[in-house]
């Protein structure tokens, strides 16, 4: 970055220098252009009635001279009628040393001389030679003039250097020490340490917008390392009691401190069964949880109702419950197989804990579609009620435990309904019954 505002600032100072050189010194090469010609006129002008005023032409001739010009005048037949040369040829010598001295170093020039005939009704009455130091000579006062531009300028660019500098090494770091900080947390983050957080705000939005993805992803990251560290402790939780159960139960036996009853083994074996449940809950929750991505096609939700229900008609039998379907049809976008085991979540619970009626109500609003599980049971209490979403809570432990429940259906069915950005919510009070209600959005966000 130095070295390219080094070289703008540069460019800038000479090519601006060169701009105005070039542009002075067109203005003084048209001066003289201009002064030739007034000067051949002046000549004209000393021929009078035939004859040519000699000390007008001395007069002319001398303060040319001493602007730098030579002239020379000449009659119709080319014989001299005065010249600065014949006039005064030591003057003229040091007027021409001094002028091409003074401009050999910037114009590689020489004197030239222009003759013009000068003619009066048509007929010629002689030739003005007017010579100078060509293509443009500049006289003492415009060679200073110049040169001291010239310092102007060249001081001009290198205090805009000096000053590029110091400003482009500030600006420099100024941007450079949140995109190291970002990189630093980077670095932590790649280590597994996910609590670096960066917290310089800059005036470059394209700064702030890494700073703040990089954050954002700090966060995301400690989210998942929490949700994985409880998860496995949950997990190691949830497995230890039936697998201690089983073990005591089955060393006792071995131990012969008990006998082998077929009911022993049995409650044994049940043990292992809901450990078989638990482990395929913790896999479907594994599944939801770790990849929220969405199949989303057209679910037409009375059709998906219908369709879990048919899967409990045993269940339902077996217990003497009697399920309704009401309202619909409704179409929104969903993940069919998702939505569906959300469905069977709700049902699973409510057929486990209805005394006679479960209803499964679908509805619409504006914006939102979704459907309500309704059952008769023995509702949740209110200080059950907010956490019964989260994984492995079991309101009435012994009885969700005895029943098979693992305390994760819920969770499953809050993670699915979030992934298709709805919501799940719980009404409920002690003996008046449950119901659980998904609220999904009906258009695609
Ligand atoms: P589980 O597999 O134990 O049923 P869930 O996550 O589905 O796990 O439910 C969590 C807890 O919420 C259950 O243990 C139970 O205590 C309570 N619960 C869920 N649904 C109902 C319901 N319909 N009626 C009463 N309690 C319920």
């Amino acid at each position: 970055m130095a070295a390219v505002l080094l070289f703008a600032v540069a460019l800038l100072s000479v090519l601006s220098n060169a701009l105005i050189r070039a542009q002075f010194t067109g203005y003084v090469a048209a001066q003289q252009r201009a002064h030739a010609k007034a000067l051949t006129e002046d000549i004209a002008r000393q021929y009078r009635a035939g004859r040519w005023d000699l000390d007008g032409l001395h007069a002319i001739g001398m303060s040319a001279l001493y602007k730098g010009y030579l002239i020379c005048v000449d009659d119709a037949d080319h014989a001299h009628i005065w010249s600065t040369e014949a006039h005064d040829s030591t003057a003229c010598a040091a007027v021409m040393a001094e002028i091409t001295a003074r401009m050999r170093a910037s114009v590689n020039g020489a004197f030239t001389s222009v003759e013009t005939p000068l003619t009066l009704g048509g007929e010629p009455f002689g030739y003005a030679v007017v010579s100078a130091y060509g293509p443009y000579f500049l006289s003492e006062r415009e060679f200073h003039f110049l040169g001291t531009l010239n310092r102007a300028l060249w001081s001009v660019g290198a205090v805009s250097l000096v000053a590029s500098l110091v400003l482009g090494a500030l600006l420099a770091r100024k941007l450079a020490a949140p995109v190291e900080r970002a990189a630093a947390a980077a670095k932590h983050m790649a280590g597994g340490d996910y609590r670096a957080r960066i917290e310089a705000r800059t005036n470059a939005r394209e700064t702030d917008e890494l700073i703040a993805s990089i954050n954002h992803l700090a966060e995301a990251l400690e989210a998942q390392e929490a949700l994985r560290r409880r998860l496995t402790s949950d997990v190691a939780h949830e497995l230890r009691t039936p697998l201690t159960a089983v073990g005591t139960h089955l060393e006792a036996m071995i131990d012969g401190l008990w006998e082998a009853t077929p009911e022993r083994l049995e409650s044994c074996q049940e043990e292992l069964l809901r450990l078989g449940k638990l482990v395929g809950d913790i896999e479907s929750l594994a599944r939801v949880e770790g990849n929220p991505a969405l199949d989303l096609e057209t679910v037409e939700l009375r059709a998906l109702c219908e369709g879990a229900l048919t899967s409990f008609r045993a269940a339902l039998e077996a217990k003497g419950l009697r399920a309704a379907i009401s309202g619909g049809p409704v179409e929104i976008p969903a993940d069919a197989d998702r939505l569906k085991q959300v469905l069977v979540n709700l049902l699973a619970n409510a057929v486990q804990y209805a005394r006679g009626q479960i209803e499964i109500e679908i509805w619409q609003s504006d914006s939102h579609a979704g459907f309500s599980v309704r059952d008769d049971g023995c509702g949740i209490a209110p200080e059950h009620l907010e956490h019964i979403f989260e994984r492995f809570y079991r309101a009435d432990s012994s009885r969700s435990r005895l029943s098979g429940g693992s305390g994760i259906g819920l969770a499953i069915a809050r993670s699915i309904v979030e992934a298709h950005g709805g919501s799940v919510c719980a009404k409920s009070a002690p003996n008046e019954g449950s119901t659980f209600t998904a609220s999904l959005p009906r258009l695609r966000s």
